[in-house]
């Protein structure tokens, strides 16, 4: 296939639109489906097909403007498409390397079958089994046992609270999550969700989070974006460090974890993959099969960003290996931190946006959302900074932190001093 020039994008939020930055600079036309007039990437679309995301006749029609098709995020009707797919409409990662991605549990076992470190796990309807009943005779209190249906649920042998129970799918920004640390959190867990689309993993005592953001050409190479090390507060994402100063053995295991992943599943574009680095050395947290928010910094720090990466690849060119441009970055992401409502003249945070727009080599990227709820993503800033070395640096992006956090506040709640 020569290079696509006109990309469809199934979504219309702040991905897509700095795709749709990319594609303009690019000169390359992007289409997009997405079911709100005021959704971000509508203003810089080429054209719109306003619908659902997992509307398929929509799909349709947005492959009839484009000649490749791909995705803002995982949440898609793979069933519904196939009927697409055997029509010739190029999707682009394919449909089966993306089937083992969009949930989180067959993302488990495909870590599991590459033989890739990652949380141990169960399926949460697994403390449901009946337990294993001695044989008649061997144990008299077997007689006296309760019916096996009124069995209290038990945990697999092995597994020891806390645990961490996450939704397979459907959950993002640790909506879907749940920490276990007793029997009894388990059956209220029982009590409130369907087991059968959740999982439960062991607690994870890590020091850190990293992340990198890999690509895939249609001729197999495999290029990433530096190791990044991103910080959760509440489980969103809050700031992003790049590059994590890690040492070669360290980005090259990353490395090859990415480009065995990617291979393994003839997977085409972008893939992010979530790491935990602690005592037991990296362990995948989770995959995205699309760009990422842990790799926004790449867009003023690297000759080429993730959004790049995402267009070369899904319209069949060459992809190369991006460099930094500059010796690091701070991405913080600005999280809604006050109710307000959509007709408030405030709700646009004006005058946080204009001091942090005004901080020295800082990018404000804005997503004009309408509606600006306490917690939601509204937009990203990105500090480049200048310090060579890398502990330097470090500090250096601990200071500028503070200096967006007089500005732009974490939303309530939040334990403002953890910044490590
Ligand atoms: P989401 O898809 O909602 O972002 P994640 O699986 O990425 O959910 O989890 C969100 C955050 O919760 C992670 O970044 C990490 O800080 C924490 N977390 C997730 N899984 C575990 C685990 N098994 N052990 C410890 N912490 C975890």
């Amino acid at each position: 296939m020569g290079p696509a020039t006109s990309i469809g994008i199934v979504g219309g939020g702040q991905l897509a639109w700095m795709l749709a930055q990319a594609a303009r600079r690019r000169g390359v036309e992007l289409h997009v489906q997405t079911p709100g007039p005021q959704d971000p990437a509508v203003g810089l679309a080429s054209s719109v097909v306003q619908a659902e995301v997992r509307d398929v006749a929509a799909t349709r029609e947005l492959a009839s403007r484009c000649s490749a098709i791909s995705f803002e995020n995982e949440w898609v009707d793979l069933e519904g498409l196939k009927a697409l797919a055997a029509d010739g409409v190029p999707f682009v990662p394919d449909l089966e390397a993306l089937r083992p991605l969009v949930c989180k549990r067959s993302q488990r076992e495909l870590l599991n079958r590459f033989n890739l470190p990652s949380p141990a796990w169960f399926p949460l309807d697994r403390v449901m089994e009946l337990p294993e009943v001695p044989a008649a005779g061997e144990d008299p209190a077997a007689a006296s046992a309760p019916p096996a249906t009124e069995a209290p649920p038990q945990l697999p042998q092995g597994f020891a609270y806390p645990l961490m129970a996450k939704a397979a799918s459907g959950g993002y920004d640790g909506k879907g999550t749940a920490v276990l640390r007793s029997d009894a959190d388990l059956e209220a867990l029982l009590e409130r969700v369907e087991a059968s689309n959740w999982i439960v993993e062991e607690f994870v005592a890590f020091d850190l989070e990293l992340a990198v953001v890999a690509a895939r050409d249609q001729m197999g190479d495999v290029v990433c974006l530096p190791v990044v090390q991103t910080h959760q507060h509440q489980q969103v994402c809050d700031w992003v460090l790049a590059p994590y100063e890690a040492n070669h053995a360290l980005q090259q295991a990353v490395r090859n974890m990415a480009a065995s992943l990617l291979t393994a599943l003839n997977y085409v574009g972008v893939l992010s993959i979530e790491l935990f680095y602690g005592p037991r050395g990296l362990m995948i947290n989770e995959l995205a099969p699309r760009t990422h928010n842990s790799g926004h910094y790449s867009i003023e720090a690297c000759d080429l960003s993730q959004f790049d990466l995402q267009l070369l690849a899904v319209s069949g060119q060459q992809l190369r290996e991006p460099a930094l441009q500059a010796p690091g970055a701070l991405m913080v992401n600005l999280l809604g931190f006050e109710q307000r409502s959509a007709e408030d003249p405030l709700a646009a945070y004006e005058l946080q946006r204009q001091a942090l727009a005004a901080l020295p080599d800082a990018h404000l990227h804005w997503y004009g959302k309408a509606g600006a709820s306490v917690g939601r993503k509204l937009g990203h800033v990105t500090l480049l900074l200048q310090q060579q070395d890398p502990a330097a640096r470090r500090q250096e992006a601990m200071q500028r932190l503070e200096q967006v956090r007089q500005i732009w506040p974490l939303p309530p709640g939040s334990d403002a001093g953890q910044s490590s």
